[in-house]
């Protein structure tokens, strides 16, 4: 199975407009150890939602926090993530709100990282079968002409390939464990055994990535929207040869 790294097309029309916010979100950290600054823009779980929960008012605002109130923020938050779910600085939590006019394609990259579904969109995929599409419907305000548009949530996941796989070029900070590694290649690649059993997810160490396989491009294409989307191939036959055994 070939993967691709989704892009929006510069190509395409615009044809709806949409302004997004999300209620909670983690702050940004920075390590009074290494001075690492980490604040994620696209790490987000619309599922996680934190209305009603006594704490919720401690994510409301942007900020950026030293290391160690983060991560107390980040453990009190924990019970209410799904297992196995890890979520950074920046974070954000809980369905867009905001508004939407126009005409919204079927499936839709927004900003480069997140990724919008209609319902249509969504029983597509349903009906061909694509695996670990978790969707929560958005709060975006709009007319009753535009679509209902739901967000996918993506989970992070996958590693580089070999050969040119980051190495550390230290040890990890004692305090919040930022790891320095050396660059990717340019025309990086997915290492097949990390890749998860999902037919979207987000690439873990690069989290504006959003990784989808080609049946969920032949789903886009049955609905049409192929024109808004620059797909690039991330992993297929030559990651399949490594990975098995000679
Ligand atoms: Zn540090």
């Amino acid at each position: 199975m070939r993967y691709y790294h989704l892009q929006g097309a510069t190509s395409a029309k615009s044809r709806w407009e949409v302004r997004v916010d999300r209620a909670w979100n983690l702050p940004g950290s920075i390590c009074r150890t290494c001075w690492a600054e980490v604040a994620h823009i696209s790490l987000d779980f619309p599922s996680v939602d934190l209305f009603d929960w006594p704490h919720a008012h401690e994510y409301v605002e942007a900020r950026q926090e030293p290391w160690e109130e983060y991560a107390r923020l980040r453990d009190q938050l924990r019970p209410l993530l799904p297992s196995g779910v890890v979520v950074g600085p920046g974070s954000g939590f809980g369905p867009m709100n905001g508004w939407v006019k126009g005409s919204p394609p079927p499936v839709a990259l927004l900003d480069g990282w997140t990724l919008l579904a209609t319902e249509h969109g969504l029983e597509e995929m349903s009906m061909d079968g694509l695996r670990g599409i978790h969707a929560v419907r958005t709060r975006l305000r709009s007319a009753n002409s535009v679509p209902t548009l739901h967000e996918v949530e993506l989970l992070p996941a996958g590693e580089f390939a070999e050969p040119g796989r980051p190495v550390p070029t230290k040890p990890p900070c004692g305090v919040c464990g930022n790891v320095v590694t050396t660059l990717a290649p340019l025309e990086w690649r997915l290492d097949a055994a990390s890749i998860p059993e999902v037919d979207a997810f987000r690439f873990q160490h690069w989290t504006t990535c959003v990784i989808v396989s080609e049946r969920f491009l032949d789903t886009v294409r049955g609905l049409g929207c192929e024109g808004e989307f620059e797909p690039r191939l991330v992993a297929g036959p030559a990651e399949e040869r490594a990975r098995t055994p000679a």
